[in-house]
């Protein structure tokens, strides 16, 4: 029986979460769970699970870790307030299923130092894919790591047709139901940048040796390229309950997680080269992770604040990476990486980017 711990237990992977550990009543104990300001939800989850420690928001979920005794947290808060919850699950020598790729992202070498081997399991469908395609050779013989990407709902415009799309068109994921932010990171490409960055920190692998293909049925999770020429790719339905059960229950796989691939139905995988030019997203987190410290989380910030200003009806989807790019180039690197100094670069972030954005209207 593991004991778990659901952060961001009222969200898109949270609840997928509960629907998994559901299904296997006699493997998970759910020890602890929060959200960030639904305690409707949560106080629901925590009666129909037997629950007794709950927390709203990021600091109560960060002292819940401490305080309760689990083998396995899964953290599926959005944004970097997953920061501090995914330091305190580290600290405490608790497995992380890590779906909060933003806290990894921000707090780069902060995390990665305090992580022993095989400590985070990734739940993010790329990087789940890559560490089962990785069990198939040893890491030397490690050549490349291939990331799919759907495109989101706008692959195939051109920079110009991008500049009136709207909120509510960005929200239409082709294949994924899932939170705001990462609906329209998905859209922006700005997802598939932070994945890059995320990849680099999980496998150690540098990053002109992590490509990006464009899959846009996205039943090629992504894929492990070896030395010898052979490629081990990790395939499976466009949803996220495998990698979510395999985070909790890993390195084992647990029963009947999720239908597999219908083999007997016709149908074409198609895959494409980025488009750089429309999606700039992905080249600049390239540039971001290459210099390291701060400027992840300085390109993470000022993201955050661009989608909130996309959806409020501020500024272009266009925009978004515009104002990352302006923020990012205008950062000044702290002299030494500590929490405090990353607080105050992403603090400084914010600002930058709420100021351009207030100074294009
Ligand atoms: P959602 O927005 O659906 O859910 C976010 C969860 O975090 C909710 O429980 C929310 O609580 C809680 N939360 C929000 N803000 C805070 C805060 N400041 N402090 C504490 N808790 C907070 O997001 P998703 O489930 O889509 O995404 C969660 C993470 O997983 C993200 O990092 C995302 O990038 C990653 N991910 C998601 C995938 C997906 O399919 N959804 C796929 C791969 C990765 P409340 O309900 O009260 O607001």
């Amino acid at each position: 029986m593991r004991r778990v711990v659901v952060l961001g237990s009222t969200g898109s992977i949270g609840t997928q979460a509960l629907d998994v550990i559901r299904r296997s009543p006699d493997r998970f104990e759910i020890v602890g769970l929060s959200a960030g300001s639904n305690a409707e939800l949560l106080a629901a989850q925590a009666r129909e699970f037997g629950v007794a420690h709950t927390a709203l928001g990021a600091d109560e979920a960060a002292q819940l870790v401490r305080d309760v005794d689990a083998d396995v947290v899964l953290n599926g808060i959005t944004g970097s307030a997953g920061l501090g919850p995914t330091l305190a699950v580290l600290e405490a020598g608790c497995t992380l299923a890590l779906a909060n790729k933003e806290s990894l992202i921000v707090g780069g070498d902060l995390v990665t130092r305090l992580a022993a081997p095989g400590q985070i399991v990734p739940v993010d469908s790329e990087h789940s894919a890559i560490a089962q395609a990785l069990r198939a050779g040893s890491t030397s013989e490690v050549r490349r790591l291939v990331v799919t990407a759907s495109g989101g709902p706008f692959r195939g415009r051109t920079r110009s047709e991008l500049a009136h799309v709207t909120p509510a068109e960005a929200l239409r994921h082709p294949n994924f139901s899932m939170g705001r932010v990462i609906t329209t990171n998905s859209a922006t490409l700005v997802n598939k940048g932070l994945e890059v960055i995320e990849a680099h920190l999980l496998f150690g692998v540098p990053y002109d040796a992590i490509d990006v293909v464009v899959h846009p049925q996205q039943m090629i999770h992504s894929m492990v390229e070896f030395r010898d020429g052979s490629t081990i790719a990790q395939a499976g339905p466009p949803r996220m309950l495998v990698p979510i059960a395999l985070g909790l229950s890993w390195p084992e796989r647990l029963p009947d997680v999720d239908v597999p691939i219908d083999w007997s139905a016709a149908q074409t995988w198609e895959f494409a080269p980025l488009d750089d030019e429309a999606f700039p997203a992905v080249a600049l987190a390239r540039q971001v992770g290459e210099a390291g410290g701060a400027l992840p989380a300085v390109y993470n910030a000022a993201n955050e604040q661009a989608v909130d200003a996309f959806h409020e009806g501020r500024i272009r989807f266009v925009d978004i990476v515009d104002t990352v790019r302006a923020v990012v180039e205008a950062h000044e690197e702290p002299a030494e990486l500590t929490l405090e100094t990353l607080a105050w670069a992403e603090r400084e972030a914010r600002l930058a980017a709420d100021q351009r954005i207030a100074g294009s209207r």
